[in-house]
């Protein structure tokens, strides 16, 4: 790892605080304002999480490109963590919610005719065949475990530690040694985790199939390429393993798709070939309208249509009055079919390995052994190398000051890096143009730390 001289890293976020204060004055202003009657001085509290000293207001975003109230100017790799993919509010999509809002009708209970269009176009991406939505990616995995513990009657799941897939309840646990224990924050559990789930660390076959071999386990739930604690890819032939083992013991594969979709048109599911039982995914295919979906194979899904003590119509506890609302899948039809292609992907992600390629040059060149870790559209340096492997590796591998450094730095340079993360994202707006934006904001950046 390449020491970083902390006092001068000290200084610098000093610095770099005051620069973005004196530069965002109407940002400042309205962040003051907003402290009287938004909870934590902001709509949503996960936006407090921005390494600059106030979060700045958006007056509009195209594309690749985000405006604030201050006239500033933003590459956006960010692009609503991973929300906009699409590229902010791309012309198709527009057109699509603009023709649904004027023909009337945002929200029915009924169906329109877009979310076969949708559902069939999952299906060719992801494999699994019977589809239903949701407004979030986290209700998406929340009915997926409910179906996969109705189906297999186990009451089990299992997780890998450090995972994320929304405010799923079971899912917020790590490892404790070799015990599963509720993740540290977790606001107000109805029960513990641990007595729901199994937590497992990514890349261990061994692990996972201690942790099936009592057939108490319904379902493996798991991103192919752990993206929320930094991004761990799989080892070759790990998740081919998992499914095999997963099946041997009789537990169902559920593959959340709403980040690792970056890899392609159909995530890492489609590029690997894999064969999940189920699929989970959001954000990115809505084109920044809400909207999540949940796949599952079709014997799955006929299962549990007949299972006449699962209640799918009313109050079994799967439900969204919004949820399949038009206006999302409007927008998830012109999204999938216009946008997000597999042509776009093609683009993307030669826009993406060429930032790669460059990036790591550039961190060679200034002296740092750190490594970029590449999913497609999606790239991450992380200041380790080789890069982690599992997340307790890669939560070990975290450096809150020099990751707030970057961000911040970046930020006054005039690029947006997702605040969870040193995460850059392509979407098809985004050109070489850019990618030469963020290399010389990012070598801007990391000039006095290399001194
Ligand atoms: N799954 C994964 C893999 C995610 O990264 C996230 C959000 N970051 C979610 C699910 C939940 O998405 P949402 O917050 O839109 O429900």
């Amino acid at each position: 790892m390449t020491l970083v001289d902390r006092d001068r890293l000290g200084a610098l976020l000093a610095d770099e605080a005051e620069r973005f204060r004196a530069s965002h004055p109407v940002s400042a202003q309205l962040a003051s304002r907003r402290g009287e009657h938004l909870v934590g001085g902001v709509p949503m509290t996960w936006m407090r999480r921005w390494a600059t000293p106030f979060a700045i207001t958006v007056e509009r975003a195209k594309g690749s490109e985000l405006v604030d109230v201050d006239g500033h100017r933003y590459l956006d790799v960010c692009l609503g963590d991973t929300g906009a993919m699409a590229g902010h509010s791309p012309e198709p999509t527009a057109r699509a919610i603009r023709a649904r809002l004027e023909s009337g009708g945002l929200t029915t209970m009924l169906p329109t005719d877009d979310a076969e269009v949708v559902a069939d176009e999952l299906t060719r991406r992801f494999g699994v065949e019977r589809w239903q939505f949701t407004l979030s990616a986290t209700d998406a995995n929340r009915f997926m475990l409910r179906t996969a513990r109705q189906l297999t009657k186990r009451p089990l799941v299992v997780v890998m530690d450090w995972c994320y897939h929304g405010t799923v309840d079971e899912s917020f646990v790590v490892l404790d040694g070799a015990l599963t224990r509720s993740r540290p924050g977790n606001v107000g559990p109805a029960v513990d985790p641990a007595t729901t789930t199994r937590a497992v660390p990514f890349n261990d076959l061994g692990a996972l199939e201690a942790a099936l071999a009592d057939r108490q386990v319904a379902a493996v739930l798991t991103e192919p390429a752990l993206t929320n604690i930094g991004i761990v890819l799989p080892d070759e032939g790990y998740l081919e393993g998992l499914v095999e083992l997963a099946h041997h013991y009789g537990s169902l594969v559920v593959l959340d798709e709403t980040h690792t979709i970056s890899a392609g048109p159909g995530g890492l599911t489609g590029k690997l070939g894999l064969r999940p039982d189920g699929v989970t995914i959001g954000k990115a295919i809505g084109g920044g309208v809400p909207i999540g979906a949940w796949g599952l194979r079709a014997e799955l899904a006929d299962a549990i249509v007949a299972d006449r003590d699962a209640d799918l119509e009313d109050t079994g506890g799967i439900g969204g009055t919004l949820a399949g609302n038009a206006l999302s899948l409007a927008a998830a039809r012109a999204t999938l079919t216009e946008v997000l292609t597999e042509r776009a992907f093609d683009e993307m992600g030669a826009v993406s390995h060429e930032l790669v390629r460059r990036e790591r040059a550039l961190l060679a060149d200034h002296g740092f052994d750190w490594s970029v870790v590449e999913l497609g559209a999606r790239s991450e340096v992380r200041f380790v190398s080789p890069p982690p492997r599992t997340g307790a590796d890669s939560a070990r591998a975290a450096d809150v000051d020099l990751d707030r450094y970057l961000h911040l730095a970046l930020a006054n340079r005039e690029v947006l890096l997702t605040p969870f993360h040193a995460m850059t994202l392509v979407a098809p707006t985004t050109t070489l143009a850019h990618v030469e934006t963020y290399l010389d904001a990012l070598a801007d950046a990391l000039a006095p730390l290399a001194r």
